[in-house]
């Protein structure tokens, strides 16, 4: 087991930059998912880790050593990819102990790390297989056993389920999951894909354009997300927004029709400031079902629906005949709400809705970064502001 510490890394491909000044902190035994859109840097932050690419400039650190310089085999680490390259000519058996056949490791401690090691990923009586004779999901896991057998302190793996059908990607969610909690090994994981990143990390570091977002337990990046980007990426459908600007009596949005009542002073923010309000599907609920602290109605009509069997996602408009627009639905008036099936709304309905406003969040509008979570007793998102300038700004 090993902790990673990445300071002050940067990484320059010609005068493109892929990452821009990460610090990371990943701790021993932890299980850390990086994730972000496509092209974030989240392969290249993996890959500087592993000793596959250098980085331009900042120190990576396994456990207390320096092994910014290091090529990846004294690195202490094992990493499992997306395309699995299995060797299709030798039997698993071969296939999971290639690695310390070329170390020339002992026989009987070499059966002992395959059989084990196939133990842990169900592959028991199958290591006289070819690779040919296994389903995508068994040679898979076979891509892990040859990892496991190395004893790492630290397992790299990237998108390693990416290629795998949606039923067995589920399978094998729960499956790595064991796995690291038999092994209690230190696990950094890439994915795209959020529910991946939700259900197996301890804490996920989202990525955005090369730079960190923010690491967090999955559930504190979904209910209190550090900035818009985070807002939007986590959570599935995703968070609508809607611009606006705060008045003395809380906020109202740009087209007038969504007001949230709050005392603006509790989080800080001034009356004229712009801010983009923020809520998510399940936090749309039609007025007559509303419980608890909710919003003022919002008039709003149902346009599509998508009834999922579980749940319905209704696409609601503000203003009937508006045309949305595809890339910022939420810029025309577009709300989405998911409602539970026995909801009775139909397409093409007039529906007041009101917002759950203990699930709202407020972001600044030009930094997007989140000002607060929970617009019934406000939380003021803490900025930076030091305990000291706090103290001070108190004497005043
Ligand atoms: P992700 O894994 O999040 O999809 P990558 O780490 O692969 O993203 O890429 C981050 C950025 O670095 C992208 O803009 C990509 O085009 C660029 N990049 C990655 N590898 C190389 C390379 N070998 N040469 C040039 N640019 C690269």
């Amino acid at each position: 087991m090993a902790t990673i510490t990445l300071q002050n890394i940067r990484k320059e491909y010609g005068s493109d930059v892929a990452i821009e000044n990460m610090n990371l902190d990943i701790r021993d035994g932890e299980f850390v998912t990086l994730v972000g859109p496509s092209g974030c840097g989240k392969s290249t932050t993996i890959e500087m880790i592993a000793g596959l690419t250098k980085p331009t400039s900042g120190t990576i650190r396994i456990g207390e050593r320096d092994v910014t310089a290091l090529p990846p085999k004294d690195r202490g680490i094992a990493m499992v990819f997306q395309n699995i390259a299995l060797f299709p000519h030798k039997d698993v058996y071969d296939n999971i102990s290639f690695g310390l056949q070329l170390r020339d490791f002992d026989k009987a401690e070499m059966d002992r790390r395959v059989e084990e090691a196939a133990d842990t990923v169900q592959l028991n009586g199958m290591l006289d297989r070819m690779p040919s004779e296994m389903s995508g999901g068994q040679r898979q896991r076979v891509a892990i056993a040859r990892a496991i057998v190395r004893e790492p302190d630290v397992f790299l793996m990237d998108e390693p389920l990416a290629n795998l059908d949606a039923e067995l990607r589920v399978h094998m969610r729960t499956q790595l999951q064991r796995l690291h909690s038999k092994l209690d090994t230190t696990i950094v994981y890439v994915t795209h894909d959020q529910a991946q990143a939700m259900t197996m990390s301890n804490r996920i570091a989202v990525i955005n354009d090369g730079r960190l977002q923010q690491i967090d337990p999955p559930l504190t990046c979904y209910h209190e997300p550090a900035n818009r980007f985070v807002a939007g990426f986590i959570g599935s459908p995703a968070m609508n927004f809607m611009r606006g600007e705060i008045t003395p009596t809380g906020f109202e949005s740009e087209s007038g029709r969504v007001d949230v009542e709050f005392d603006p002073a509790a989080i800080g923010v001034s009356t004229g400031q712009d801010v983009t309000l923020g809520v998510r599907p399940e936090h749309v609920i039609p007025v007559e079902n509303a419980v608890g602290e909710v919003t003022a109605p919002v008039e709003t009509y149902t346009d599509v629906m998508e009834p999922m069997g579980d749940e319905i996602f209704v696409y609601l408009v503000t203003s009937r005949g508006e045309t949305v627009d595809m890339e910022d639905p939420s810029a025309s008036g577009q709300i989405l709400m998911n409602v539970g099936p026995e909801t009775p709304v139909e397409a093409d309905q007039q529906l007041s809705v009101v917002f759950d406003k203990t699930n709202l969040h407020l972001f600044d509008a030009d930094t997007e970064e989140a000002l607060a979570h929970g617009l019934a007793e406000p939380v003021r998102v803490d900025t930076g502001t030091t305990s000291a300038d706090a103290e001070a700004e108190s004497d005043d």
